[in-house]
């Protein structure tokens, strides 16, 4: 349920309801927006009635919201999210360029690879130490020295760093990580979402591999509930017939999550087509249907990557890519001629 406020409703008395919604065991979630203020409540709200709020001389409105994700819901916040990792904006018109390889593989690699794409106009470095591989027998991830060479490419270049933890007891490590990803395959480890949910931490939580919409914002609750409300979602494709593809990139889910949520969307055309050759043209339809951003897999040398080589671009072919999608936001984020 979420209650409209009038416009000038006194702090006092609006702070005097939050009390008593209080007092029935709910919680609440304020959103003061330029012209009105909305109270969320948070819990079962089975036995408040609905009609004696609605009397109340400082409420405009009462609605009930049948979602069952409440926190992440666009009623409870009309507004876009921004969500700032280590001084980047994220959503609310502000374009994540994230970047970097599948797998730091060696200082070196992530070094060149994070001078490349910063070159090219990113603004945020990624680089997988904890690998989620279908097969035991391939290459891991280099784990703690990974995020370790992270860092040191954090320090030449000026880039926040993000990276996918697998585990809850790998979570002390990431203490100096800007920004953690939950990867597709643990958008449902519930444990671990609550875990991150303490954290006071952005988080970029991605699309379970055969998960709906609504799945993925029940997982966004999840880190909310426990109080970290910097959750950045992102579609990577999920499974189809589509024989040609890794995946199927949902693209409409992009709008869609949009008019259902606050907070900020973006895209991994990397993981969702499998094909180097397929980025670009996916992100800049990414770009184009409104996403906060992009994922993009970049290595200095994809033919001999641990992980992932035939999505990676080259450093060159991601600039080309930027330049596009450059060009593309600017056309999305001018204002109508007439
Ligand atoms: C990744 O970003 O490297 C990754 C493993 O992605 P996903 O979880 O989407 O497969
Ligand atoms: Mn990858």
């Amino acid at each position: 349920m979420i209650v409209v406020l009038k416009h000038g409703t006194p702090d006092d008395k609006r702070d005097q309801l939050i009390e008593w919604i209080k007092g029935q065991g709910l919680d609440v979630h304020m959103s003061i927006g330029k012209n009105q203020t909305i109270l969320g409540m948070v819990g079962d709200t089975g036995s408040i009635d609905k009609d004696l709020i609605a009397c109340l001389d400082i409420v405009d409105s009462v609605k009930t919201v049948t979602d069952p994700f409440k926190l992440c819901n666009r009623k409870f916040h009309p507004a876009p999210s921004v969500v700032n990792v280590s001084g980047v904006p994220i959503g609310a018109g502000n374009f994540a360029m994230i970047a970097g390889p599948c797998s730091v593989e060696s200082e070196e690699q992530i070094i060149e690879v994070a001078k490349a794409v910063k070159a090219a106009g990113a603004n945020l470095l990624r680089g997988g130490a904890f690998k989620p591989r279908t097969s035991p027998y391939d290459f891991q991830g280099l784990k703690a020295d990974g995020l370790e060479l992270l860092k040191i490419a954090r320090k030449e270049t000026g880039l926040p760093i993000v990276s996918e933890v697998m585990g809850a007891e790998q979570l002390p490590l990431f203490e100096d990580i800007d920004m953690i990803q939950i990867g597709a395959r643990n958008m449902q480890n519930f444990n671990l979402l609550r875990e991150i949910g303490k954290l006071n931490k952005p988080i970029l939580l991605k699309r379970g591999l055969s998960n709906t919409l609504k799945e993925l914002l029940m997982s966004a609750e999840y880190i909310m509930a426990g109080g970290n409300e910097q959750v950045v979602l992102c579609e990577r494709g999920i499974r189809t017939f589509s024989d040609y593809t890794r995946n199927t990139l949902d693209l409409a889910a992009v709008p869609m999550l949009h008019k259902l949520t606050h907070l900020p969307v973006i895209v991994d055309p990397s993981h969702s087509t499998g094909m180097s050759d397929l980025v670009c043209p996916m992100a800049v339809a990414a770009a184009a249907c409104g996403a906060d951003g992009l994922m993009i897999e970049v290595h200095n040398d994809p033919m001999h990557a641990l992980c992932d080589g035939a999505q990676s671009l080259k450093p060159e072919d991601y600039a080309d890519v930027a330049r596009k999608v450059f060009a593309i936001r600017n056309i999305m984020t001018q204002p109508a001629a007439i």
